[in-house]
């Protein structure tokens, strides 16, 4: 017998009534950042728990009638069930802590990091937009969010014998995924059309509910769609410029016209960087049509209640179409506006390029009069880069201001570390964690409990690393040189790098590989050996990122490094989890200033791994002398930077990890990690960052519209 709820897409089998909660629990992720969520699907089924990569509509579906029913036996299950089942219960109808203030927010990203089970995610931005959610939703923001359905999902990294990364795809199972078709009055899939797009697009709509958010996903992969249309969101970040337009055509407009049509009320418009930026006309669009705004009272209203942030530090990484290619999409479009087509093109110009063409970063900056980057640094940076098209007004509306980057601490700390947290403080730690105080009685624990659960994760990562290219080996039979380069002889017992971001010239993966000479001896010091550890994907179209990694891979290979440099396949969101908890140091160094924030270092220093990085990002924000390293000259410069790196290497962190002081642990360099567990969790945390959004944007843009509203 199989579900026959149209809505969903799983055929699991008919819950037995006692744990018919299930069903709910599975299709809300909220279980992926509640330790007794994840456990209690291990608990009916931990061989395929592993099997299905953690994915519990996977395994309900896999899972028999009988195997079911006999669960409800099961004392010891049927009672974490009962917890977990009433936790989330509680948590779904909880009061929204902001009810009245401020009004609801609609959230736009191309991409989302939430889980490997939904993969429509590529990296660093997608995670911030994932956390996000999340955190809206453990505060009660009334947030909606709008993204998109990638049938091909980004790319799945297969490294070969020779190093050189080949991507394959990943498409996503809708019949596993936690997403849920929305449905029209007939109980069909619900479908909007692109408005006033020729020719016709059309995108069906699904939803992935985060805890008490909703994230809409819009889907071209439909029979009503032309077999190019139809392409359009099949891939994430795809390289063919047309492409890419109709995609961001969709995402802004298409996710605006969802709303109106779902009739879901929101009052500010959130773009997290420029892919969604088109929502922006057709929100100047609805309030002419819908509130009788002349177009530039629109305009003005557009630019007060929406929210843009940028992510870049580089004019060179923002989306650009020729006019030729804006004009062909957009020709019906204008004119509904009541602009003309210069007016129209006039608003994604840059002045400093004026003939490339509509750019995505321009439009936003001159369509958001709430403007910020996600650092301090990051800040100067983009006021200096985009000074030429900020308005020339003496007043904030004229400036890019700062959110700085926070981590959903559910989601990323150590189930260990955070039951301690759980019987130290109670529940109500998560009222309090962007608190300092909060993160105090981590000075508090026995330094050898502190010390045996990270050197635990350390071996529940290499136990991992090893299992996974085992299972490649098994079903390969891969070259042993490259089962050695991916990891099976690392051991748990020594100084680990982690090194796993992006594959791309600016963050720099090599500069540690400089001299290898001297890192041979460091790595093979007989009484404090080290080893390192990287991983990341680069882009498919990212030729120096490819060869960065090649070189990696065949450093990796070199007997003299005897397997302690390795480099781990297809990076994703459990790599980064194990690796998070289970290396002793995060690498980190770009040239400055390109990274914007970062937030792996956040991920990492909350569960006491110490971040080495340069002063980047967030790091000049977080870094205070003791809770971490920093390294590097300001401009970047490779040569110096890397001996730099060394000398901090081998006089500094070797030492300290291996000084033992007639104990049987190193006290000096758990005191370092409590420093940092002290002092990094509160000020980033996507708690913080929520709350700084709140009061810099939310807030003051609610009470503007209600003020008007009188
Ligand atoms: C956090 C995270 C990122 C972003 O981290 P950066 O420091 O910006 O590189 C990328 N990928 C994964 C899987 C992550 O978890």
């Amino acid at each position: 017998m199989i579900n026959n709820d149209p809505s969903i897409n799983i055929a699991i089998p008919i819950l037995p009534k006692r744990i018919a909660g299930l069903k709910d629990i599975s299709l809300n992720l909220w279980w992926t950042w509640n330790p007794r969520g994840k456990n209690l699907f291990k608990l009916l089924n931990p061989y395929l728990w592993k099997e299905t990569r953690h994915n519990p509509i996977a395994m309900l579906k896999n899972m028999s009638q009988e195997e079911l029913n006999n669960a409800c036996s099961d004392e010891y299950f049927i009672r974490e069930y009962d917890y977990v089942y009433n936790a989330f219960q509680l948590y779904i109808q909880d009061n929204n802590i902001y009810a009245d203030e401020p009004l609801p927010i609609a959230y736009f990203c191309a991409e989302y990091g939430l889980h490997h089970s939904v993969p429509i995610y590529s990296g660093g931005l997608g995670f911030l937009a994932g956390d996000i959610l999340k955190e809206s939703s453990d505060m009660g923001l009334p947030m909606v969010g709008i993204g998109f359905m990638y049938p091909k999902g980004y790319v799945r990294q297969i490294i070969g014998t020779d190093g050189w990364q080949n991507g394959a795809e990943e498409p996503i199972n809708k019949d596993v995924a936690p997403i849920e078709r929305v449905l029209d009055e007939d109980k069909n899939h619900f479908t909007i059309q692109v408005p006033f797009i020729d020719p016709p697009i059309f995108a069906s709509v699904w939803k992935i509910n985060v805890g008490r958010v909703t994230l809409y996903l819009l889907d071209t992969d439909i029979e009503k769609n032309d077999p190019w249309d139809r392409q359009i969101s099949s891939r994430l970040y795809t390289s063919d410029i047309n492409q890419r337009l109709r995609q961001q055509i969709v995402l802004g407009i298409g996710g605006y016209r969802v709303l109106e049509e779902l009739g879901i009320e929101y009052s500010i418009l959130h773009l997290n960087e420029g892919y969604p930026a088109f929502a922006l006309f057709e929100r100047v669009r609805s309030f002419m049509e819908n509130e009788n705004l002349t177009l530039d009272e629109a305009i003005e209203k557009v630019k007060q209640t929406s929210v843009f942030t940028t992510h870049t530090p580089l004019q060179a990484a923002t989306d650009v179409y020729n006019f030729d290619m804006m004009s062909a999409a957009f020709k019906d479009y204008w004119g509904k506006l009541g602009m003309s087509k210069e007016q129209f093109m006039n608003f994604g110009l840059n002045p400093d390029d004026p003939n490339a063409g509509f750019n995505m970063t321009v439009f936003g900056l001159n369509m958001c009069d709430n403007r910020n980057a996600v650092s301090k640094k990051h800040c100067e940076v983009a006021n200096q880069i985009w000074s030429h098209v900020l308005p020339k007004k003496e007043d904030a509306t004229s400036t890019i201001d700062y959110v700085t980057n926070g981590v959903h601490i559910p989601t990323w700390l150590g189930d260990d570390l955070a039951s301690i947290l759980d019987q130290s403080i109670g529940e109500k730690w998560k009222l309090l964690q962007d608190k300092l105080s909060c993160w105090s009685f981590i000075k508090d624990i026995e330094n050898k409990k502190l010390w045996n659960i990270s050197q635990n994760s350390k071996v529940l990562m290499v136990n991992y690393i090893r299992d996974k290219v085992r299972v490649k080996y098994a079903k390969e039979g891969i070259d042993p040189v490259v089962a050695m380069a991916e990891g099976v002889l690392l051991d748990p017992d020594i100084l680990t790098i982690g090194f796993a971001r992006r594959m791309t010239q600016y963050k720099r993966p090599d500069l540690i590989l400089s001299d290898l000479n001297r890192l041979e001896k460091i790595v093979n010091n007989r009484d404090k050996p080290v080893q390192i550890i990287f991983a990341g994907k680069a882009h498919p179209a990212d030729i120096v990122g490819k060869k960065i990694l090649q070189h990696i891979f065949k450093t990796a290979q070199e007997s003299r490094f005897g397997g302690r440099i390795a480099f781990i396949e297809d990076y994703g969101e459990n790599v980064a989890k194990y690796l998070i908890h289970g290396v002793d140091v995060w690498l980190n160094n770009p040239k400055i200033p390109m990274e914007a924030c970062g937030t792996s270092g956040m991920k990492a220093s909350i569960n006491g791994t110490l971040h080495l990085s340069s002063l980047d990002g967030w790091w000049p924000e977080g870094y205070n002398g003791e809770n971490g390293w920093s390294f590097g000259e300001e401009p970047s410069d490779d040569t110096k930077d890397a001996e730099a790196l060394y000398e901090l290497i081998e006089n500094e962190i070797v030492p300290l990890y291996y000084d033992y002081e007639n104990d049987t642990i190193p006290n000096k360099w758990v005191d370092k990690m409590k420093e940092a567990m002290v002092t990094i969790p509160s000020e980033f945390s996507a708690r913080r960052m929520m709350k700084d959004y709140l009061r810099k944007f939310y807030i003051p843009i609610s009470l503007t519209l209600q003020k008007s509203k009188k």
